[in-house]
């Protein structure tokens, strides 16, 4: 049902769930926590069918509606993702879960027109099926059976619908609200964080209704508070993803290579690791690279490595055999900045990379995590 913000840091084929197809090119996983969910809606629902049709042809249909509950989710999101993709967008792939979908969208709308357009496709398109369930029961006259299925069918739909409208991030009634700032104001960055505190809000209000409403009904209190309680964390806690990414943003522009590097020194690939280290500490250095006979750099030394290797074992250890071997991808020009940087870095994941001058010359030295500390103290 929430839709994550662009990812750019999950790369690679590994996938959470099973390619179950590919309509509009897109991609659809399907989360094996899914199929759990599906025989608890299954058995669940199964009893209310069974007042209509014999057993076990009642457990078919009820499987037929977890199939369609999630069939509608799905619609859900490839209303944001088409609309995502007519405004060039690219779409990575929609994942179904436990808690409902997910549209990978791999950019940000670049106007609050089109943020709006993306959000408001998905609700629209769930409150669209609500009304077409409502029109066919009111005008089609069914047997009991399928009124039953399309009657839970327009509730699921027409609840998914009113839940994302609400107005707040994560929810698509929070990118709405952004969109909405963004125009008024003018500034993307001020929106998010508007759009996140607004989650925050409708987080404590679905709290306190979920309270409200265990108080005034009879049965199933606890289930009540316990189901608004994860809701509202739910949504509290992408809410808050949402402001720290909006300040993480923020200090993109202010990365550079130059300024983060660590000074390296150069060492001929049979060196041992001990003395590898040696010269590095008598340098001040903060990194090794690893060269060739003609003083060309072959890898980096993986800090990581060197860590975990005892002190005792060092000297009887090669320093090329703790090298990451240099890809294309992990050799930056030493003037990259902001988000030219964090693009090279998404591109080629990596711990080490290698700065080179304009000239070809070795600058230095670019840790991940030297990165991920000027992330850090957003
Ligand atoms: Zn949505």
């Amino acid at each position: 049902m929430a839709d994550s913000a662009p990812r750019g840091d999950e790369s690679g084929p590994a996938r959470p769930g099973i390619l179950m197809g590919r309509p509009f090119g897109i991609p659809v996983y399907v989360s094996p926590t899914w199929f759990v969910v599906a025989i608890v809606i299954t058995v669940m629902f199964e009893p209310q069918v069974a007042e209509h049709v014999h057993r076990p042809l009642s457990y078919v249909v009820a499987l037929a509606y977890a199939i369609l509950l999630y069939a509608s989710v799905l619609l859900h999101e490839i209303g944001h993702s088409v609309v995502a993709r007519c405004f060039g967008l690219p779409v990575r792939a929609i994942t179904l879960h436990i808690l409902g979908g997910v549209s990978e969208i791999e950019q940000e709308p670049r106007t609050p027109g089109r943020e709006f357009l993306v959000a408001a496709a998905g609700p629209l398109l769930s409150l669209v099926l609500g009304a077409a369930g409502y029109v066919t029961l009111v005008l089609v006259p069914l047997p009991a059976v399928a009124v039953l299925l399309i009657q839970a069918l327009t509730i699921a739909n027409l609840i998914v619908g009113v839940f994302n409208l609400l107005p707040g991030l994560p929810l698509d009634g929070g990118r709405i609200v952004r969109a909405a700032v963004w125009k008024l104001t003018g500034r993307q960055r001020t929106a998010t964080v508007a759009a996140g505190w607004a989650g925050r809000v409708v987080a404590v209000a679905v709290l306190i209704l979920g309270a409200v409403l265990s108080v005034s009904g009879d049965g199933g209190r606890w289930l009540t508070v316990i189901w608004a309680a994860l809701v509202a964390s739910f949504i509290w806690v992408g809410a808050g993803e949402a402001i720290r990414v909006a300040r993480i943003r923020d200090r993109i522009p202010l990365l550079n290579a130059r300024a983060l590097a660590r000074r390296a020194v150069r060492v001929p690939q049979s060196t041992p690791l001990a003395e590898a280290v040696r010269r590095a500490q008598e340098a001040g250095a903060g990194a090794i690279v690893v060269v060739g006979h003609d003083d060309d750099p072959l890898g980096i030394v993986s800090e990581t490595a060197v860590i975990a290797t005892p002190e005792h074992r060092r000297p009887w250890v090669d320093a090329a055999s703790l090298t990451r071997t240099l890809d294309p991808g992990m050799i930056l020009p030493a003037d990259i900045s902001g988000e030219d940087l964090v693009a090279a870095i998404s591109r080629a994941p990596a711990s080490e990379y290698l700065l080179v001058e304009p000239t070809g010359e070795l600058y230095g030295v670019l840790a991940a995590e030297d990165i991920s500390k000027t992330f850090a103290r957003a």
